[in-house]
């Protein structure tokens, strides 16, 4: 495992992708989802999960959270949804 998906284990968003990915074969490929979470995504969450994503077959992921705030991430990138 490498070492900064350890570290994204123990986060919520990390861990919704990554068990999703497992019950899908360990893959995301060509799926496009919505994660609407509770509270604001962590520093670490917003600086890994475009990689993570990435490695997990490049979904479209569409973050949410209480803020309002929308973000799409694919392509190692995170943007502002618009
Ligand atoms: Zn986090």
């Amino acid at each position: 495992m490498e070492a900064w998906r350890a570290r994204v284990t123990f986060h919520d968003e990390a861990a919704v992708l990554m068990r999703t990915a497992a019950a899908n074969g360990g893959t995301l490929s060509g799926m496009a989802f919505e994660i609407n979470a509770s509270r604001p995504p962590c520093y670490n969450c917003l600086r890994l999960l475009p990689n993570l994503a990435y490695d997990l077959g490049n979904p479209t992921l569409t973050l949410t959270d209480p803020t309002g705030a929308r973000r799409i991430i694919r392509d190692r990138t995170i943007k502002p949804a618009e």
